[in-house]
């Protein structure tokens, strides 16, 4: 331990520096990866439990870094959260994953939901506007659209989230509550809101079945979104005892490397050629 307080001080401010110019160097970064077109969408699938179908795919964002190759999302997500920086990328990413969907809805593919991650930050008065403006610009029927939002988005304003909402409900666009189960809000916000599907986070499949406390708490995520009349998926599935777990409690839909890891839209749609459509 250092003893002497003014050398402690000196220590934390260049590591506080530190720390600020890595996220100015990012955040500096990111506003040209948006504008050299370096962020690439990747699609996970989603398939139904009961009948091994394909029902939905998740848009994941990449950046493709010229000197770092493929940054992963948490590295720079959180940083365009706390920056503000989100709101472009989320504007791009719902862009990107419209045109994506209105290309496999003219090739005559059979429709299934692409979801779309929307940050807190993004869920705002003009979001519906936007996702209508969106979806009537590529042509895409709302049916191909879902939006995935957490549980810090449902923390602001009851009034205002509600509306918003219902506005995206309208256009004919899915709704469901990500993360499940990490958040701090109450459980009552469930009846609250309209949403559409509950994905139990990964911190919950991962201990499947060997940790009891996260079956008995996927076990009653399923039960109680059965009671509510919800969908329930889960994520982060990698085992078969995993999926047998799942199916026994009844949850509705799965997703993970068991079924395949996001893939680049071409492979994803080699993939859902040669083995996803039944
Ligand atoms: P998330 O929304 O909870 O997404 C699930 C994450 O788990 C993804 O990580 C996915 O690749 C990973 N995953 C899926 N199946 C498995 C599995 O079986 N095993 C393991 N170990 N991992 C699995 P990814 O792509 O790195 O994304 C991380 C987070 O970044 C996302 O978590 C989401 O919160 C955020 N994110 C990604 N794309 C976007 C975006 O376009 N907009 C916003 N606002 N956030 C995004
Ligand atoms: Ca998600
Ligand atoms: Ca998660
Ligand atoms: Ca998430």
């Amino acid at each position: 331990l250092d003893a002497d307080p003014d050398r402690s001080v000196a220590f934390y401010s260049q590591d506080m520096n530190q720390g600020m110019q890595d996220r100015m160097r990012i955040e500096s970064g990111l506003r040209q990866a948006l504008g050299n077109g370096e962020l690439i969408l990747y699609y996970q699938p989603k398939f139904e439990i009961g009948t091994d179908r394909l029902v939905g795919a998740e848009a994941l964002v990449r950046w493709l870094d010229p000197a770092r190759g493929i940054v992963p999302p948490g590295e720079f997500i959180p940083l365009a959260e706390s920056t503000g920086l989100i709101v472009q990328v989320g504007e791009w990413v719902l862009e990107q994953a419209c045109a994506q969907a209105a290309l496999w809805q003219r090739a005559g593919l059979p429709p299934f939901r692409l979801a779309v991650n929307v940050s807190a930050r993004e869920f705002t008065a003009s979001l519906p506007a936007r996702v209508a403006a969106t979806l009537a610009r590529y042509r895409l029927d709302a049916s191909w659209l879902e939006l995935e939002i957490t549980e810090s988005t449902l923390m602001h304003d009851f009034g205002r989230v509600t509306a918003i909402m219902d506005d995206i409900h309208r256009l004919g666009v899915a709704l469901s509550l990500d993360d499940f189960g990490t958040g701090y809000s109450s459980l009552s916000y469930l009846k609250r809101f309209p949403i559409d599907t509950l994905k139990i986070d990964r911190s919950f499949t991962t201990g499947i079945p060997g940790d009891p406390s996260d079956c008995a708490i996927a076990g009653t995520i399923v039960s109680m979104a059965q009671q509510l009349g919800l969908r329930v998926i889960a994520e982060g599935v990698e085992t078969v005892e995993q999926l047998s777990f799942l199916r026994e409690s009844g949850c509705d839909e799965v997703q993970g490397y068991l079924y395949s890891k996001p893939l680049p839209a071409d492979d994803f749609e080699r993939s859902l050629r040669e083995n996803w459509l039944l």
